[in-house]
C-alpha cells in the first residue's frame, strides 16, 4: 500500500467513507490530511506524521470555493494534480480523496456553518466568510472521511482553533493533531501561494519571519504586547509590506495575553499582490514586567 504504486484515487465521498469504515472495523487506525493540493514539504510533513501514527492515511485534495471571497484567488489558486501524485508517491498514503465540487456541495446545497469565537478576529475580519467556508468544508470532509485523527498545520494557527472549536461544538468524533510549520531555509513559511511571489517580493517576504523573530526576542526580554506589536508592524512596513495585522494574543482564545499562559504572534500582510500569513508560538512567561 502506498509507496510502490501510489495511493488509490477516490472521487466519491460515499466510497471513501465505506473504505475508511471498513479499515476501522478491522481495527486499523486511520489518519486524515485535508489539503487544497499544490502540495509542498509542509503538506508532506503532515502526511509523514499521520503515516507514523496511523495504519492507513487518507489525503484529500479539494480547492474549496466557499472559503474564498469573490475577489480572492479561487480561480487562479495553483492546481497541480500530477505533481501532487508524484509528491505523495513516496509517502505511505492509502487513499487520495479528490472529490469534485458537486460531490462536496450537491445541487441545491444551502447549508453553512457560521462561527464566532476563534473565527471572529484576524483572518475572520480580513476575510469575511472565510472561516464559515473552512468549518463547513472540514465538517463535510469529516463526514466523508470518518478517521480517528486529522492532521493540520500550525502555519494556519487560527484555523486549528476554529476546527477544534467546531468539532467540540458539533460533537464530531475525531482527534485533531497540530504539526509544526515547515519553512524555507530563509524562514519563509511554505505555502502553496508562494508561487505567486515575483523574485523581489519573494526576498521581501522573509520580513514576516523576521518580524516573528523580533516578537520572540522582545517577548523573552519581557516587553509588553503593545510594544512588540509596534516593533513587528514597523519592521514589516519598513520592508514595504501592507500589514493587515501584527498581534500578540493568547494562543488559545486569541484575546488579550493572559498571565503565565502561552501566547502567539500573528502576522498577515500583502507582499506585492500576494497575501501571506504566519505565526509563532510564545511560551508562557511571568507578567511581572507588564
Ligand atoms: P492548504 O492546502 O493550504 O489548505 O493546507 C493544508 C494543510 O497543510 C493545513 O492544515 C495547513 O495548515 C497545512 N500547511 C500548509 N502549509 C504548511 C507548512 N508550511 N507547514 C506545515 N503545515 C502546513
Amino acid at each position: 500500500m502506498g509507496a510502490a504504486c501510489g495511493p488509490e484515487m477516490i472521487v466519491d465521498p460515499d466510497a471513501v467513507r465505506a473504505a475508511v469504515l471498513a479499515a476501522r472495523d478491522q481495527g486499523r487506525r486511520v489518519g486524515f490530511v485535508p489539503t487544497m493540493g499544490a502540495l509542498h514539504a509542509g503538506h508532506v510533513s503532515l502526511v509523514d506524521r499521520a503515516a507514523a501514527e496511523c495504519d492507513d492515511v487518507v489525503v484529500s485534495i479539494f480547492v474549496n470555493p466557499t472559503q474564498f471571497a469573490p475577489q480572492e484567488d479561487f480561480t487562479r489558486y495553483p492546481r497541480t494534480p500530477d505533481a501532487d501524485r508524484t509528491a505523495l508517491a513516496g509517502c505511505r498514503v492509502r487513499w487520495l480523496f479528490a472529490p469534485r465540487a458537486d460531490d462536496i456541495y450537491p445541487p441545491g446545497w444551502c447549508t453553512r456553518i457560521s462561527m464566532d469565537g476563534p473565527a471572529s478576529r484576524f483572518e475572520g475580519e480580513h476575510r469575511p466568510g472565510h472561516f464559515s467556508g473552512v468549518a463547513t468544508v472540514v465538517c463535510r470532509l469529516f463526514m466523508a472521511v470518518p478517521a480517528d485523527r486529522a492532521y493540520f498545520g500550525a502555519k494556519d494557527w487560527q484555523q486549528t482553533l476554529v476546527v477544534r472549536r467546531m468539532i467540540r461544538d458539533l460533537g464530531v468524533p475525531i482527534g485533531i493533531v497540530v504539526c509544526p510549520t515547515v519553512r524555507e531555509p530563509d524562514g519563509l513559511a511554505m505555502s502553496s501561494r508562494n508561487v505567486y511571489l515575483a523574485p523581489a517580493d519573494r526576498r521581501r517576504a522573509t520580513a514576516l519571519w523576521e518580524a516573528l523573530g523580533i516578537a520572540a526576542r522582545s517577548w523573552d526580554a519581557g516587553h509588553v504586547p503593545g510594544a512588540i506589536e509596534r516593533s513587528m508592524r514597523g519592521h514589516l512596513e519598513s520592508r514595504g509590506i501592507a500589514v493587515d495585522y501584527a498581534a500578540i494574543v493568547d494562543a488559545e482564545s486569541l484575546g488579550p495575553v493572559e498571565p503565565a499562559a502561552p501566547a502567539v504572534a500573528l502576522v498577515a500582510g500583502r507582499v506585492g499582490g500576494t497575501r501571506l500569513i504566519d505565526n509563532l508560538q510564545l511560551p508562557a512567561r511571568s507578567m511581572r514586567n507588564e
